[in-house]
């Protein structure tokens, strides 16, 4: 089994191509930090693209408490027959504001934070910060919130300590243990309230809050506050062939999913884009993937199609999907090659990963597709001169990670991991080839045709 790189596949209009697709993909990146806003921006890119809530009409989108999407295209067949769902997920690590975020010590404001998901907690420290989010007032009112992102905002820091005070306080710790999650502390403000006895600082940054966001102390135990790296989407290498952005774990599959179901058009099959939420902290909740949230779509579309939506229906429709879970794999780093085992990791720019099977040492937590299913997507990569590949994570025994491919291979239906490689998966700046994004959009796009 030869590789070969991607791009020495590609011709030059073909690379022309990839690169005008990235600048898109950058586009979205940036207005999109998080999922309630990849939400509106995806719903915002499918209605241009013909799309409603009217569950008579062609092409449909169901949205779950602004963070979860579903967008439906009419097939020829009969949903029946099952249909072609593709899952991607809109959340990514990140901090998220405790609900009672705010105190003052050292004259100084602080907010605490709460991480979500698996990250590196050194890398979230001494590094620009963004606000994102909604806060939910006593009376019900929503005030969305972002600061930190325009180029005269604000941004926010956790400060780091001195290496000259380090030594046993972290460098002579394990690397998990250096930082702890409680120290992940936000400075937010530094000038006391005149006048004030105590707690000035507090004060003076409660009173800037009231003033400009109508937002008092209390507003913070009703808000989803989420603490983002404030830079933007940049282009990376000297030839401009990769990309580094915060969120690209799985926003890499999230914009090829939503682009792939804004270009078909009467597809032979039902075509299903999931864009998901909780992935990262094990698709719980009334926003993940395994809420009730897919059938009462289906239930809704199928009352629409003016077909029974009876429950055996319904489970009959799932079981006879195909389906690919739409999530990032972990290439090869050049700096850590042992971790991989060579013949069986995916490379950056060899185009999209396409696994059998996630889990961890020995499969665990994996739903392992069919041979028979991957037979079939391989043919209709190939068919479709997909640059593809495919790779596990990591040797065996090291560790791996797991996709909701299993919540939806419960219902029966056949499905398999598929999207780009990214490096520094999970850091607050990941990095993709733009080869590989693109090749996932036909990736996808060829699915939904299949
Ligand atoms: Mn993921
Ligand atoms: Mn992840």
């Amino acid at each position: 089994m030869g590789r070969t790189s991607g791009w020495l596949k590609k011709t030059k209009e073909e690379t022309e191509e990839i690169f005008r697709f990235a600048e898109g993909y950058k586009r979205f990146l940036d207005g999109a930090k998080t999922e309630r806003e990849a939400v509106s921006y995806i719903e915002n890119r499918l209605t241009s693209s013909g799309f409603s809530t009217d569950h008579k009409g062609e092409r449909i989108i169901s949205i779950n408490r602004g963070k979860s999407l579903m967008a439906f295209v009419k097939g020829e067949a009969e949903p029946s027959r099952g249909l072609r769902i593709i899952v991607a997920h809109l959340d990514a690590p990140r901090l998220d504001l405790k609900q009672n975020p705010l105190y003052e010590d050292i004259d100084l404001a602080l907010l605490k934070t709460h991480y979500y998901g698996g990250i590196k907690k050194y890398q979230w420290v001494a590094t620009p910060l963004a606000l994102h989010g909604v806060v939910i007032k006593k009376d019900g009112r929503r005030v969305d919130v972002i600061v930190g992102e325009k180029e005269d905002d604000p941004v926010f820091a956790i400060d780091d300590l001195l290496p000259h005070l380090s030594r046993t306080t972290q460098e002579e710790k394990k690397l998990r243990e250096a930082i702890e999650g409680e120290k992940l502390t936000l400075l937010f403000g530094s000038i006391p309230l005149l006048g004030a006895e105590k707690e000035g600082v507090k004060r003076a940054v409660l009173k800037l809050l009231s003033d400009k966001y109508g937002i008092e102390e209390g507003d913070f135990i009703s808000a989803e506050i989420e603490v983002v790296p404030a830079f933007k989407a940049r282009d990376v290498g000297i030839d401009r062939s990769m990309i580094g952005a915060y969120g690209q774990d799985d926003r890499a599959c999230v914009y090829p999913l939503l682009e792939a179901i804004c270009s078909i058009d009467r597809p032979s099959y039902p075509c299903l884009a999931i864009f998901t939420d909780k992935e990262e902290i094990g698709s719980e909740g009334t926003t993940g993937i395994q809420s009730a949230f897919l059938q009462v779509t289906l239930n809704e579309i199928l009352e629409g199609m003016g077909i029974g939506a009876h429950e055996s229906t319904l489970r009959r429709i799932l079981f006879h999907s195909k389906a690919i879970s739409a999530d990032v794999n972990g290439p090869v780093n050049p700096d850590y090659q042992e971790v991989h085992e060579k013949y069986n990791a995916c490379y950056l720019g060899f185009g999209i990963c396409l696994s059998k099977y996630t889990g961890h040492g020995g499969k665990v937590g994996a739903s392992d597709a069919n041979a028979e299913f991957v037979g079939e997507i391989r043919h209709l990569f190939d068919r479709e001169h997909i640059v593809w590949q495919t790779g596990e994570m990591g040797k065996i025994d090291i560790g791996g990670g797991g996709t909701v491919a299993k919540f939806l291979a419960l219902h029966g239906m056949d499905i398999v991991d598929c999207g780009p490689p990214i490096l520094s998966m999970h850091s607050p700046f990941e990095i993709s080839s733009k080869l590989d994004i693109y090749e996932t959009f036909r990736a996808y796009k060829a699915f939904f045709n299949f």
